[in-house]
């Protein structure tokens, strides 16, 4: 009898599941599932934003395709430190890398490395309860912060922005962890300033996300009009440009409100960020567009107090050794997800940090399409290695489903202390502990 297909997916998160999925549905493969985090589903846990019940939720679809015959998790697990690339290759007939784009773009401006700066990723991080997330320093910073800015006109900036303008109950039904909760509620923040280089129609923001911000419980919208006159050029999609500014100039008409304040400015980009011993301002200079539709420096220049302030202009991937990498995008360097015959990628390591996360599914078919070919063409080279042998020999506390399972079920029981759905475990020890009684 012929042996299934023996394939390793490296990250959980939706594009490896999607990939994983399809293969096993029909029982062609066998698949083993890698994460570096001892729980799976990647961005769609720590990045989805706890306040999107409905994004949050393909989590339950994601958890049932551990339900297929043929697949296995194994958790805790950091390929290309504690098992190598090619040491997966040698012991299955093809890997998949899924690991994503976690690291942070850079402005590239002075000043950017001064406390109180941070990357959108480790912000975001840490309010969905991250295990590796910086905890003492978001702890101790953020109470004393009271003016902040979020750089970039995307969707996670205005995720950003939204969880730092709620309020306490607003955020209550989240599975946010008590610490976040608590320093988030600790804050006595008057003003959050979002910084876009263009005008609201060159936003990546979708409209849906846009719209939340004005629907925000304690929070007014402070519209700067300069920008919104360049609304129509050099926009990708006319349709989609005239919807984003219509909702931004509908919150110029409206009344003053009090609490806080979130302050939309357009034309405007960070130059210089400036502070003693942490950052107390961001120096911003106004663009204009070229005849081109580039951006121009028009030497005006504007000294904005802000103690924290969140870079969020995309995320990039990392590479692994052995494996082609384009630094330039931050991406592997793949066709139709093939790196080479035996070696294969899916979603943002493959095509660089877009889309949503249905986006995933199709890139993930594509690419699983792509090594099936090479399957029927006779083109993987023989694995020759086991899996098991060689990870019980690194003494790893690896997680399994069922170890995953376990943590799932104590987080809905912590949830129900507190009469939410459930509540994230943020401590890796904890979380280990809690996987070996599944
Ligand atoms: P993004 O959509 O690429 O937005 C990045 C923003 O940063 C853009 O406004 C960009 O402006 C700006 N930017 C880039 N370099 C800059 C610089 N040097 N100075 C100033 N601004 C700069 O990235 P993202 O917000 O990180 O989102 C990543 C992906 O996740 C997107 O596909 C997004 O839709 C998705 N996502 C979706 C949801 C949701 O559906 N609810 C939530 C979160 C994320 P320019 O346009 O001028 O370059």
């Amino acid at each position: 009898m012929v042996r299934p297909l023996r394939v390793a997916v490296v990250g959980s998160g939706p594009s490896g599941m999607y990939a994983a999925s399809e293969l096993v549905s029909d029982g062609q493969a066998e698949v083993d599932v890698f994460d570096r985090l001892p729980v799976p589903f990647g961005l769609v846990r720590y990045g989805v934003a706890p306040d999107h019940f409905s994004i949050r939720s393909i989590r339950d679809t994601l958890d049932r395709i551990w339900d297929q015959p043929g697949i296995r998790f194994i958790g805790n697990v950091t390929v290309g430190t504690d098992v190598q690339v090619a040491e997966l290759r040698e012991a299955y007939d093809a890997v998949i890398l899924t690991y994503g784009a976690s690291a942070d773009r850079l402005l590239g401006i002075p000043g950017e490395s001064l406390t109180g700066c941070v990357g959108a990723t480790d912000f975001v991080a840490w309010y969905c309860g991250h295990p590796d997330a910086n905890r003492d320093f978001f702890e101790s910073y953020l109470p004393t912060v009271s003016h902040a800015a979020v750089i970039g006109l995307g969707n996670v900036a205005v995720d950003v922005a939204r969880i730092l303008a709620k309020t306490a109950e607003e955020l209550h039904a989240t599975d946010m962890p008590v610490h976040v909760r608590k320093t988030l509620a600790a804050m006595a923040l008057t003003d959050i300033h979002i910084l876009g280089r263009r005008g609201p129609a060159h936003a990546t923001w979708t409209t849906k996300e846009l719209r939340e911000l004005g629907e925000l419980e304690n929070c007014a919208m402070e519209v700067d009009p300069i920008g919104l006159e360049s609304e129509a050029a050099w926009s990708t999609d006319q349709r989609v440009a005239t919807r984003n500014v219509e909702v931004v100039r509908s919150w110029m008409d409206r009344p003053a409100s009090s609490g806080r304040k979130l302050h939309l400015h357009f034309l405007t980009r960070p130059i210089a960020v400036a502070g003693t011993n942490q950052v107390s301002m961001v120096q911003v200079e106004r663009t204009a567009f070229t005849q081109s539709g580039g951006l121009a420096s028009t030497g005006e220049v504007l000294d904005l107090p802000v103690e924290f302030l969140v870079r969020s202009i995309g995320y990039r991937g990392t590479g692994l050794p052995g494996v082609a990498f384009n630094d330039d995008s931050g991406t592997v360097v793949q066709n139709e997800g093939r790196i080479e015959p035996g070696l294969y990628a899916a979603g943002w390591i493959k095509r660089g940090p877009s889309g949503i996360i249905g986006t995933n599914k199709k890139d993930a078919s594509e690419t699983v399409a792509t090594l099936l070919a090479d399957v029927q063409a006779g083109g993987l080279p023989t694995s020759t290695n086991e899996i098991d042998e060689l990870l019980s020999s690194r003494n790893l506390e690896a997680v399994t489903i069922a170890g995953w399972r376990a943590i799932d079920r104590a987080e809905r029981e912590l949830g129900t202390q507190f009469g939410i759905d459930r509540m994230t475990i943020s401590d890796r020890a904890s979380m280990i502990e809690i996987s070996t009684l599944g």
